[in-house]
């Protein structure tokens, strides 16, 4: 068996771990709501097969909210949703799975700071639009990118891109199921010119900087 369905089935898991925990927004406290000890440590891990798990964590990142909580967090639901099992079966061995679930577990970022209401409420005001980027990223404080790209891969099965210029240049970029006309470091002044209407595309100037936002979907 293949493993390109196992992204989707971690999003799918992430979003029904976040329901059940009533879509705590700070990875610090969906993590005291777990049964896993959190402790101080010289590193930043996770060991998942003792009773109770043990997460790890250098000072300067326990107790708060920051990326370090999420990914280390990203790496226990990974690991529960048994998509890392799977992973490591397909590929024959940790190691080889190990680039893998490192970019499963940085995926899985924009999902633990941006939950379901936050993208939903954005929807429902802005529709799947520039707009609905600059909502989401309003009410968690996530940077653009992030926020862009949890509203593109919220729903695996949808046909959704997006990207983000810096002067001229294509800087982000992020697609599901959706070509966009253009690559990742592209030059591309006018970028809005290059969707057709059926793209349904429609971008926001941020302010103060030479920065599009872009989305479009079919
Ligand atoms: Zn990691």
């Amino acid at each position: 068996m293949g493993i390109d369905h196992l992204p989707a089935e971690f999003i799918w898991y992430v979003k029904e771990w976040q329901a059940a925990t009533g879509y705590e927004s700070s990875a610090w406290r969906a993590l005291a709501q777990t049964d896993v000890r959190r402790r101080i440590g010289r590193d930043n891990y996770v060991i998942t097969d003792l009773e109770p798990p043990v997460v790890s964590f250098q000072p300067w990142f326990y107790g708060w909210d920051n990326d370090v909580v999420r990914h280390e967090l990203a790496h226990l639901l990974l690991a529960w949703s048994r998509v890392e099992a799977h992973l490591i079966a397909a590929l024959g061995s940790r190691e080889a799975a190990r680039p893998f679930i490192e970019a499963l577990c940085n995926q899985a970022l924009a999902f633990l700071q941006i939950t379901q209401p936050m993208v939903d409420d954005a929807v429902k005001k802005h529709g799947v639009s520039a707009k609905a980027v600059r909502q989401i990223m309003r009410v968690s404080g996530a940077r653009a990118d992030r926020a862009l790209h949890r509203l593109i891969q919220d729903d695996p099965d949808a046909q959704r891109a997006g990207f983000i210029t810096s002067g001229n240049y294509i800087q982000h970029i992020s697609n599901c199921n959706f070509p966009l006309p253009f690559w990742l470091f592209d030059r591309v002044p006018e970028p809005m010119l290059t969707f057709p209407a059926e793209a349904n595309a429609t971008a926001i100037r941020t302010p103060k900087r030479p920065q599009i936002i872009g989305v479009c979907w079919g």
